[in-house]
């Protein structure tokens, strides 16, 4: 089963009640716009997405929310901000600093902007919001009472779930401080059903320093907040939330949401969302922080690869794997080549098996509607023929597909070597780029059999003017045992001879596609 349909299923089961109801499944997944986002976040947004696609499709009401945590504190400086800029909002709520452009309302505001428009244009319409209205609106009153008159059971199970120890004078809540703005630093230490005591401590934490301010203040409306896992516990309650997962991370034993849970249970006494664990979605092998990270983004990543493709990565691989996203590696050529795949089976008739269903999920619902067959050239072929500028790509792919192009053929065509372009140009690894030789390769030299061997190869082209591609590799194959020479000596020897590097495409069609003139040319030079 597609592992969307099959947690779906998982939760539509748990939820059976609320959706005779006829109310609708909440579906939530968060991000703190601390920086320029990872891609990798994008897998809790394609996760969560694709379940709500999936309820949706089998008629079962539901509503995909995303949260940006904008009263997170700074807690770190990415590196390509203004680092004297910045440093003096370590600790403040990101909502409360600068935008580091002039447009954007915050500093939560513009890095949540940036990733809105890559969810947007994978196909994902989640309804955003930020954690900040729930606070400001008094939706979190509630809950902060609740976990500040029951902070003895909060404590207990801190220590019970997590091992770690908190005095009889922690409570799970940080204060904005009224002196300095930051919430980071702040340590609530009682609380009299009324008001909370707090201090804002220069060294409660490294990364910001308290102003040692001391106050008491009403912790509601957005003048206090709580710590993580509280917080998330409390939002299920606030919000209504059916089902969330997360990433690996936060699943562990004793982990975050081990806590959220009994948080939950015992001191919101709301029931927990179906839940589920995720692996993570890596570029190049690292799994960056939003401080650093880049080329990681979830814009740079999502610019390399369209809509279709971003999702195949996101959605290819069961939710209990990771995938990794390098690319400077073979990912984009090998994502295209397994979407070929799919759509071969897809369109030859197998529909209805999970390589259908991920088929078609992997299009957006807009998309998914109107599909239609088109010739689908082989992404790493066009990434060596739009590196030879004297073809016509049209034609070229027409002779590939034996038969003439459609508007839908052409349309794929330019999309694919607009996107090859744009991995040559950046990305792509030095095996798939090439630059033909205009003249020979002025420290060519070739061995006996070398020379041998291609210049039977120019006589078998001169009598065969329009011997195309496979011709040719059946004559490079039978030229190994006639001359005899190693293969590997061979290839040498033609691509040294046309592209000055010792690798190249596959070399029959390589030679088939180069200007025949061009190519009987540099044959006859090369075997003098
Ligand atoms: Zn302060």
């Amino acid at each position: 089963m597609f592992w969307a349909e099959r947690l779906a299923e998982e939760a539509a089961k748990l939820h059976q009640k609320k959706i005779q109801s006829g109310k609708p499944l909440v579906i939530r997944d968060e991000k703190t716009p601390s920086g320029r986002v990872h891609v990798g976040s994008m897998r809790g947004v394609a996760i969560h997405g694709l379940i709500s696609e999936v309820l949706t499709q089998q008629g079962i009401q539901n509503e995909f929310l995303y949260e940006f945590n904008d009263m997170d504190p700074m807690d770190g400086l990415p590196v390509y901000l203004d680092q004297e800029k910045f440093r003096p909002y370590m600790g403040m709520p990101l909502r409360a600093i600068p935008s580091p452009d002039s447009k954007a309302k915050n500093y939560a505001e513009y890095f949540a902007d940036e990733f809105k428009e890559v969810i947007k244009n994978a196909g994902f319409s989640p309804r955003f919001y930020n954690v900040s209205e729930l606070y400001l609106r008094g939706k979190m009153d509630v809950p902060i009472k609740e976990a500040l008159d029951r902070a003895e059971n909060i404590r207990r199970i801190y220590q019970e779930v997590s091992g770690s120890k908190k005095g009889s004078d922690w409570f799970p809540l940080s204060v904005v401080c009224e002196k300095c703005g930051k919430v980071g630093t702040t340590r609530v230490y009682a609380w009299d059903g009324e008001k909370v005591s707090y201090r804002c401590e220069p060294e409660y934490v490294e990364w910001a320093r308290g102003c040692s301010h001391e106050g008491t203040i009403v912790p509601f409306g957005g003048n206090a907040k709580f710590p993580f896992k509280v917080e998330w516990s409390a939002k299920w309650k606030v919000v209504g939330v059916d089902i969330e997962g997360a990433g690996k991370d936060h699943m562990t034993k004793g982990g975050a949401h081990d806590v959220a849970k009994a948080v939950a249970k015992e001191v919101f006494r709301v029931l927990v969302p179906y839940e589920f664990s995720y692996e993570f979605f890596l570029v190049g092998g690292g799994k960056m922080s939003s401080s650093k990270g880049k080329g990681s983004s979830a814009k740079e990543i999502a610019d390399l690869v369209p809509p279709h493709i971003l999702r195949l990565a996101l959605a290819s691989k069961d939710i209990k794997q990771a995938f990794n996203f390098d690319p400077e590696g073979e990912t984009i050529p090998t994502l295209y080549d397994l979407y070929d795949k799919l759509a071969e089976g897809y369109f030859g008739g197998t529909k209805d098996d999970d390589y259908g269903h991920l088929f078609e999920f992997i299009h957006t619902s807009q998309v998914r509607k109107g599909m239609k067959k088109r010739y689908l050239p082989r992404f790493s072929t066009l990434a060596y023929l739009v590196q030879m500028p004297h073809l016509s790509l049209e034609e070229e792919v027409a002779k590939m597909k034996g038969n003439k192009l459609t508007k839908d053929d052409t349309e794929e065509l330019k999309e694919r070597v607009d996107y090859a372009g744009r991995w040559l140009k950046g990305h792509a690894p030095e095996k798939y780029r090439f630059e033909l030789q205009k003249t020979i390769p002025a420290n060519l030299s070739l061995s006996r059999a070398q020379k041998q061997a291609l210049g039977r190869l120019l006589a078998f082209l001169e009598e065969k003017p329009d011997a195309n591609g496979e011709e040719i590799h059946a004559k490079l194959h039978e030229l190994k045992s006639s001359v005899p020479i190693e293969p590997a000596e061979l290839f040498k020897a033609l691509y040294l001879s046309f592209l000055g590097k010792e690798s190249g495409p596959k070399a029959g069609w390589f030679l088939s596609v180069l200007d025949r003139t061009f190519l009987l040319e540099r044959l006859r030079e090369v075997v003098k």
